[in-house]
């Protein structure tokens, strides 16, 4: 495009977000005064939160330790909510209470993976969620790997009866994810009898990944597992040789019927307009592997330390801050769903959803209005100190999500999550991968945006 002028369309929409900013509330209180107003108080709570050297790390390392990972369905999980119930109410939280959620209910069972041709070796493995069993003595068969789809489309006629092993390189959790969400339906299509898929992740020490999978009421169920990186790669390799690769699977999930669980939340309450809400959090359920501490007990706790963290400096906002470990994150989005039915008919200034690990913060992506994206913009310049200042184009998060179809401005926390697949739904998502200084930053950065969005005098809402 050759125009040295802006085109008359750009000039259109520049106007028109003029006009909308001019008009809407956010405007009152000129952007301006926004990090003027509030440096002293956010560099408070920077100081405060990065001289905090037990809170949030220990906490996440607490929970996570005492009950271990906490699938939907399982007692650890409503143990850990019954205890971060009990110690947000010790932590002086207003308002702490659980709410009903009903959430599916898959067991995993006892599952092996082994080499059978040609040579004898267990292989590790996890079953993924939603997963059917195998016959109780397994399913033993040839396998034959496939990179993508289209390949397996190609070579449709050779997977009949056999197992399909997806063996595709790393690109990023969207495109490899979908071998583990959709492999079972495809491979089914096509006759084989079980189906496997390498490890969603970049690196791997042989850890396979877990997670949801998915099956289509119009095609055979078959049995689907994670297989490490590793092992999907040397199975390719023998067979390359020209080697007759052969498994046997033994899998014994299980979906029970629906379970009771529970979203559990508490406040810090506002001082001027207390029933408009400011909501964060995380999930707190986890896959049945590692603790679940990336995974999210970092999202619930830095959102709750970050509530604590305001108590202890005596600051309380205009409206009510509210910290929630959203359960059924994993395999349904039940709590995330449930809290939108229950809480939609309340004024939510701004929803903040953490579920990227804890690591050093980036910013946050924001989707909303343009007038509050220049206000959390304004706010984000006062987190340039701790190098999270940076708002990208869109944000959310699958919990807050439903309620942010309400019209509620949402915004998911970034961070350095370069070695968030390294871990994801593994058992080696254990408190050690977090830094204890990143996950201060992290409820530096919860803080400072949660104070000052539920502390404008203005809504952030069109
Ligand atoms: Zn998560």
């Amino acid at each position: 495009m050759s125009a040295t002028y802006p085109s008359p369309f750009r000039i259109a929409v520049a106007a028109a977000l003029f006009a909308a900013s001019i008009a809407s509330p956010v405007a009152a209180q000129s952007l301006d005064a926004i990090p003027a107003k509030y440096r002293d108080i956010a560099n408070r709570i920077i100081a405060a939160a990065e001289a905090d050297s037990t809170g949030a790390w220990d906490r996440i390392a607490e929970l996570t330790d005492r009950f271990g990972h906490r699938l939907s369905g399982s007692l650890a999980l409503e143990q850990a909510i019954t205890w971060t119930a009990a110690t947000m109410q010790r932590d002086g939280l207003a308002n702490v209470r659980t709410e009903r959620v009903m959430v599916p209910h898959w067991v995993r069972g006892d599952e092996s993976l082994e080499l059978v041709s040609p040579r004898r070796q267990r292989l590790p493995m996890l079953g993924l969620g939603g997963s059917i069993a195998t016959p109780s003595n397994g399913i033993t068969a040839e396998v034959i790997v496939v990179a993508s789809f289209e390949e397996l489309t190609a070579r449709a006629a050779e997977a009949k009866g056999r197992i399909v092993l997806y063996d595709a390189e790393w690109r990023d959790y969207g495109y490899n994810g979908a071998f583990r969400r959709q492999g079972a339906i495809a491979a089914a299509k096509v006759g084989a009898v079980a189906s496997l898929a390498r490890a969603a992740g970049p690196y791997g020490m042989r850890t396979p990944h877990t997670g949801s999978m998915s099956y289509d009421s119009t095609v055979t169920r078959i049995p689907h597992a994670s297989v490490a990186a590793e092992d999907a790669m040397m199975i390719r390799r023998m067979i390359a040789r020209g080697e007759t690769v052969r498994v046997t699977l033994k899998m014994n999930a299980q979906t029970l019927p629906d379970a009771e669980s529970r979203n559990v939340m508490g406040e810090l309450r506002g001082r001027e307009r207390p029933d408009e809400i400011v909501v964060m959090g995380g999930h707190i359920d986890s896959w049945d592997v590692g603790q679940g501490a990336m995974d999210d007990a970092g999202g619930v706790v830095v959102a709750w330390e970050a509530i604590r963290l305001l108590k202890r400096l005596g600051l309380t906002p205009r409206r009510t801050i509210r910290a929630v470990g959203w359960t059924n994150e994993e395999n349904g989005g039940r709590g995330g769903a449930a809290y939108k039915e229950m809480h939609q008919h309340e004024v939510h200034q701004l929803a903040i959803e953490s579920d990227g690990g804890v690591f050093a913060p980036l910013g946050f992506g924001f989707t909303g209005p343009p007038a509050a994206r220049a206000a959390v913009e304004a706010i984000a310049t006062l987190l340039v100190p701790i190098g999270a200042g940076k708002i990208e184009a869109s944000g959310g998060g699958a919990d807050i999500g439903p309620i942010m179809s309400t019209g509620v401005p949402g915004m998911g926390l970034n961070v350095d999550g370069s070695r968030y697949f390294w871990f994801h739904h593994t058992d080696a998502d254990t408190p050690d991968k977090l830094d204890p200084k990143e996950v201060r930053r992290v409820v530096a950065a919860m803080a400072v945006m949660a104070f000052i969005a539920a502390d404008l005098e203005r809504s952030l809402r069109p």
